[in-house]
């Protein structure tokens, strides 16, 4: 009998592939295991390494295994938890699972074949981004800490056709995925793409790769997903995601809504990652989009906040109340009725800062107003007038 209060659907229908080759039970576990996806010679070897056998044994027998720790503690605040949402979205699978299914099948893919991106986003790093080397060494070189590593990572193994077999789901990230060729290389593997969702988490500043539009060269998947990663407008989003600019994702956006009534297996999102730089624009940033006729409501959209680095965390800088009261809104948006998540997204923000809400400010808001200043100057860019004021607490 499976124990229910700790059974995940995830290790045993799905890989997360990170650009180095490190390798999680899922996106967002904090542990990798210690094998690495660039040293198998096969799909069989790697889909049943020693650690995924150990991780599925402990799941299926109420073992809380130490890189789930995520779920866990969402569980325990009370907050829905990655693995449940998994289970419901993959019911056919966790239904099969729960009934004694012994069946291992790559379903569902959450790959990033390289680092390569165009941008540089405040809560990223090199090892997610190309574009952050230079900044990152003259960062560290400052700090006095050790640098070496401006790699450029490109996932050196190639899934068969055979692997691939049972794909229902692929989520792409990267680096900026839409201009990575390791991508569309694999894009044109998939066997049978009719039977696949394709979701690829962007920065939504390409429609093309090469001399092709993107839309043209998907439109034989099921469903085509762009999640995209958008975490504010004007200057708060120029300033959180460096080489965003506005005026360039509105008319993407402008292109996609018309692309939409053309190719009928497109879709979007979006994600919003939350930290002290933007915790409290998000209702200006949509409702933007909606007053503006981009979007119709807030029925499409994810949130997530980042708790490293340390001095961007909403929990260090004493916000528990100014939150509480700004996203009291959430209950009212328009289309939030339609929204599976973004309620539930908004409430781990708010149970998070409840149990850990720190009150010893100093320390990271002097290194908040640092960095600030660092970013504005490395970039040239001007801090955003929302932030001033952490800058002048000091
Ligand atoms: S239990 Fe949570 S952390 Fe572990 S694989 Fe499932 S979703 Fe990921």
């Amino acid at each position: 009998m499976l124990n229910k209060d700790t059974i995940c659907v995830l290790p045993f229908m799905h890989l997360s592939v990170f650009q180095d080759g490190k390798l999680k039970p899922c996106c967002i576990s904090d542990s990798f295991f210690d094998e690495n996806y660039n040293d198998f010679k096969n799909f069989d070897e790697l889909f049943n390494n020693p650690s995924y056998q150990k991780l599925r044994e402990d799941l299926k027998n109420g073992v809380k295994n130490k890189m789930c720790d995520i779920c866990w503690k969402k569980e325990e605040y009370g907050g829905r938890s990655f693995r449940q949402e998994k289970n419901a979205h993959f019911s056919k699978q966790y239904q099969e699972l729960i009934n004694g299914s012994d069946k291992k099948d790559l379903v569902f893919l959450d790959i990033r074949f390289s680092n390569q991106c165009n941008f540089k986003c405040r809560m990223c790093s090199e090892r997610d981004s190309t574009s952050w080397y230079d900044e990152r060494e003259e960062w560290n070189q400052k700090n006095g800490i050790p640098f070496n590593s401006k790699k450029l990572h490109i996932l050196n193994n190639d899934f068969s056709k055979e692997d691939l077999e049972h794909l229902e789901y692929v989520y792409i990230a990267g680096g900026e995925p839409l201009y990575t060729k390791k991508a569309w290389d694999f894009i044109e593997t998939i066997p049978h793409p009719h039977n696949v969702d394709l979701q690829f988490q962007t920065n939504l500043s390409i429609l093309n790769y090469k001399d092709k539009n993107i839309f043209e060269l998907t439109k034989g998947f099921k469903k085509v997903v762009y999640s995209i990663s958008m975490d504010g407008l004007f200057e708060v989003g120029e300033f959180g995601r460096t080489n965003f600019k506005t005026d360039v994702f509105l008319a993407n956006l402008n292109k996609l809504n018309e692309v939409k009534k053309e190719y009928n297996n497109i879709v979007y999102d979006f994600t919003y990652t939350s930290s002290i730089l933007n915790v409290f624009s998000f209702f200006e940033t949509f409702d933007y989009l909606i007053d503006n006729g981009y979007i119709n409501d807030y029925s499409n959209i994810r949130f997530q906040f980042v708790r490293y680095p340390d001095m961007l965390d909403t929990k260090n800088f004493n916000v528990l109340d100014k939150a509480k009261k700004y996203y009291e809104r959430r209950h009212t948006l328009k289309g939030i009725e339609h929204s599976p998540f973004l309620l539930g997204d908004i409430e781990n923000l708010l149970i998070y800062l409840e149990n850990e809400n720190n009150t010893n400010t100093k320390e990271y808001l002097e290194k908040l107003k640092n960095y600030l200043i660092f970013s504005q100057n490395f970039n040239n860019i001007k801090i955003p007038s929302t932030l001033k004021q952490y800058i002048s607490l000091i």
